[in-house]
């Protein structure tokens, strides 16, 4: 970070630091010791930069009593991070006032960041995909300081570039960086679908279209990434969906537009089509074990609360206890084991999961409404997740919820 001119204000202790709350505390007091010289606000995701300025408004009291003293929080127990920091803080009784009388002033946290870092000029991470749910909360603390989305990459290569950054984050698009993997894009326009007779049953044979090169996607038209790169991963279907808006020089240009198969995601969890089945089959060992069942089941999630999270529907085949259900919903929060979503869970970004259980007949009524609609019974599946846009099927769902219950178990 020194090479790029871009230096963290805390020091290594602190970022490699083995507690999360802790570092984090840490790392909000160095920026208020070295406010002035505060030039960037950044994580890799949009998300964690709220979760550090919600915990500002949890912490600043006792920030500035750790400045105003010059004595770290009793709260910090790692010695390592305890040295580190005492050599950066001194007793500065004008900071701390300086800082007590900005928060008082502020209304209702609006225009935070800008307030503590006089010099801040951008903040900057990854605002598109799922991380658009953020934007509003960080604009807020924000203010005027411009959010700047930043490249669009994965664990298995560099993808593409935001190349006009001073776009909202919501029209970001990305240049792909021709030549730093090998890319091709299938096609997710229209599926192929080929009957085929199984022992007297029609079923479907969905075929994906064969993937095209770089240069020959169409403006307008959405994609799913393949990349191969120099590391020696072959043709590796990254799970993106990605729209072409048209070309920078001659190399694609593109927009992100959502993960593939990903059936519940609030920030940088990916739980799929595999995850969910898997987290019922689970918590529904608790109720088997009284004769009883989950009969249908479904989930979605619930971005209206803040944090965001999972919620579950289930129709059971009979009467459970409130106590047996309660241990239900602990187990499908803890079956949930996609990496992003159990920490996400730890530091309290994603909120503690929601089981809803909803009345006898509810799955019928779902299945009615598409029956309705001109669905084939012999292909109707139950939708595993209900997307916010699909409101008859979520009403459906929500009206019929005969109680609910959050997990406890992180
Ligand atoms: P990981 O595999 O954990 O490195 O995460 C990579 C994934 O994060 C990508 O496949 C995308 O789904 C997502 N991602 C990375 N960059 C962006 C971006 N700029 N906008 C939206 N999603 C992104």
């Amino acid at each position: 970070m020194k090479a790029m001119q871009s230096e963290c204000c805390s020091p290594d202790e602190v970022i490699f630091g083995p507690d999360f709350h802790q570092s984090l505390y840490c790392h909000l007091l160095c920026g208020l010791i070295f406010h002035e010289e505060i030039q960037l606000v950044s994580s890799s995701f949009a998300y964690s930069i709220v979760l550090a300025f919600r915990t500002f408004e949890q912490v600043w009291e006792e920030l500035c009593d750790d400045i105003r003293e010059g004595v770290l929080t009793s709260r910090i127990t790692f010695p390592p991070v305890r040295s580190a920091m005492a050599k950066l803080l001194k007793p500065n009784p004008e900071l701390a006032d300086m800082i007590e009388k900005k928060c008082s002033g502020l209304n209702n946290w609006y225009g935070l960041i800008p307030e503590l870092f006089p010099n801040v000029k951008y903040i900057y991470g990854i605002m598109t995909g799922c991380m658009e749910p953020y934007l509003k909360k960080l604009r807020h603390y924000a203010a005027d300081v411009p959010l700047i989305s930043a490249d669009y990459g994965s664990s298995e290569g560099w993808i593409g570039a935001n190349i006009n950054p001073s776009l909202p984050p919501e029209s970001a698009t990305y240049a792909v960086l021709p030549n730093i993997g090998y890319f091709e894009f299938i096609p997710l326009k229209e599926n192929v679908e080929e009957h085929m007779q199984e022992n007297g049953n029609v079923s479907f044979l969905s075929m994906e279209p064969k993937p095209v090169d770089l240069t020959e996607v169409r403006v307008g038209e959405e994609y799913e990434v393949i990349i191969t790169n120099f590391g020696g991963l072959y043709r590796y279907k990254l799970g993106d969906v990605v729209k072409v808006m048209g070309f920078h020089n001659s190399t694609t240009e593109l927009k992100f537009v959502c993960r593939r198969n990903v059936m519940l995601a609030i920030n940088i969890d990916k739980s799929t089509e595999q995850d969910l089945p898997f987290a019922v089959e689970e918590a529904a060992k608790l109720i088997s074990k009284k004769k009883l069942e989950v009969i249908d089941f479904s989930s979605n999630v619930d971005v209206s609360t803040d944090p965001g999270h999972y919620v579950i529907f289930w129709e059971i085949s009979g009467e459970v206890s409130d106590e047996v259900l309660t241990e239900c919903c602990n187990c499908l929060d803890r079956s949930f084991v996609d990496g992003g979503y159990v920490s996400s869970r730890k530091v309290d970004a994603i909120g503690p999961l929601e089981l809803r259980v909803v009345r006898r007949g509810t799955f019928q009524k779902v299945l009615d409404h598409y029956l309705g609609l001109g669905a084939a019974l012999s292909q109707f599946k139950t939708p595993r997740c209900v997307r916010p846009t699909n409101n008859k099927v979520l009403q459906i769902l929500c009206d019929n919820v005969a109680k609910n219950y959050f997990s406890t178990a992180f």
